[in-house]
């Protein structure tokens, strides 16, 4: 029997509202051909939802996105929303009970990238840590934000890295290894909770490998040895921009994708923002949604449709005859996708 999900869409700003389309119609071109069939309910969020309605996440918004089997993200522009439009990903990540988010990084072949090598997922706690949100200000001169560590957050995301590194293990027969990445020299409390979370974690699985590396260190090593990482575990800001560095060692912003995952909810984003110089021109790499739709896919049991969506945007990748303009091509947003959908038809 075919199944059929709810996927509560959210285009956000920018290049989001562009590239969420073309991620819809990879999904509806697997329904065409016999597969899984999907209900979208498109719902407002992030900047532009702020202009118009006052906030931007409206509660019905949250509410529409717990009633769906998954939520797929375009990009929100959160640095123009002010305190009290709200924070349209934060309240997300709170709404939906989701602790982490999981950002694959490899080399895809056809591409050009710093690394030949990487191939690594981060693993990154996004409820608290210097993301929280909590910030004042003590006089004129002096500013506070304050960074939140907790050993229940710090446990899921820990969970979460040594499922993620067996089940890669499982995949690819490479032994599994989870890297803890912290700052516990200076940050002695927050980050030391941090690690002492991971480390009773860690003993659950005994069959994967466990290292801690300081933060600074690691991402040089990201750079001099990619091929080193395997799970990379780390807190709200040194996962965020470990990811991107992982992102532009592999294969780009415009091939990153990403899962926020909790117990009950999901929601599903590119890695890459709003991309302001590319929005309106309808030229922004679809390939990092159609990747993130694929990670949906997987999320609701639709492994088979996940393994078809990547392997028609790997493949062509690896033919080089239409690229978009990160990919050094002139293709458009729609012409990118095309060219999956054929190959995903062929
Ligand atoms: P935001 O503040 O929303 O994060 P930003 O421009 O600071 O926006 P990104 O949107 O991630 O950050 O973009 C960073 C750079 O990468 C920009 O030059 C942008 O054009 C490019 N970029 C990001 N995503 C894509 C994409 N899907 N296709 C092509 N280029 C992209």
């Amino acid at each position: 029997m075919t199944s059929s999900y709810s996927i509560c869409l959210l285009p956000g700003d920018g290049i989001g509202t562009e590239v969420i389309d073309c991620g819809c119609r990879v999904l509806d071109a697997l329904t065409a051909q016999g597969g899984p069939q999907f209900i979208y309910d498109i719902q407002p969020a992030g900047y532009d939802t702020f202009l118009d309605v006052g906030h931007s996440l409206p509660s019905a918004t949250l509410e529409a996105a717990k009633a769906a089997d998954a939520v797929l993200l375009g990009a929100m522009d959160v640095a123009q929303i002010p305190p009290h439009g709200g924070d349209p990903l934060g309240g997300l990540r709170i709404g939906l009970e989701v602790s982490a988010s999981i950002r694959p990084s490899a080399t895809i072949p056809g591409i050009k990238s710093p690394a030949a090598d990487i191939d690594c997922v981060i693993v990154r706690e996004v409820t608290e840590g210097l993301y929280s949100r909590d910030e004042y200000m003590g006089d004129d001169d002096a500013a506070y934000a304050i960074r939140v560590i907790t050993r229940e957050a710090s446990t899921k995301a820990a969970r979460m890295a040594f499922e993620e590194a067996r089940m890669r293990e499982k995949r690819s027969g490479k032994p599994g290894l989870v890297t803890a990445v912290h700052k516990v020299g200076v940050l002695k409390l927050s980050d030391g909770l941090f690690l002492e979370a991971c480390a009773d974690v860690a003993r659950d699985y005994p069959d994967i490998a466990y290292e801690t590396r300081n933060v600074d260190a690691c991402a040089m090593d990201m750079v001099r040895e990619p091929g080193a990482f395997d799970v990379i575990l780390a807190t709200n800001v040194f996962g965020d921009i470990l990811s991107d560095v992982a992102a532009g060692m592999a294969a780009g912003l415009g091939l990153a994708a990403s899962a926020c995952i909790g117990d009950r909810w999901a929601y599903f984003e590119p890695v890459h923002g709003t991309a302001p110089d590319i929005a309106g021109q309808g030229v922004a790499n679809p390939c990092a949604t159609v990747l993130t739709a694929g990670m949906m896919l997987r999320y609701l049991g639709e492994g088979s449709s996940a393994d078809a969506v990547e392997a028609a945007v790997y493949a062509v990748l690896a033919e080089g005859q239409v690229r978009t303009g990160d990919l050094g091509g002139t293709a458009t947003s729609a012409q990118m996708t095309d060219a999956i959908l054929a190959m995903l038809n062929a």
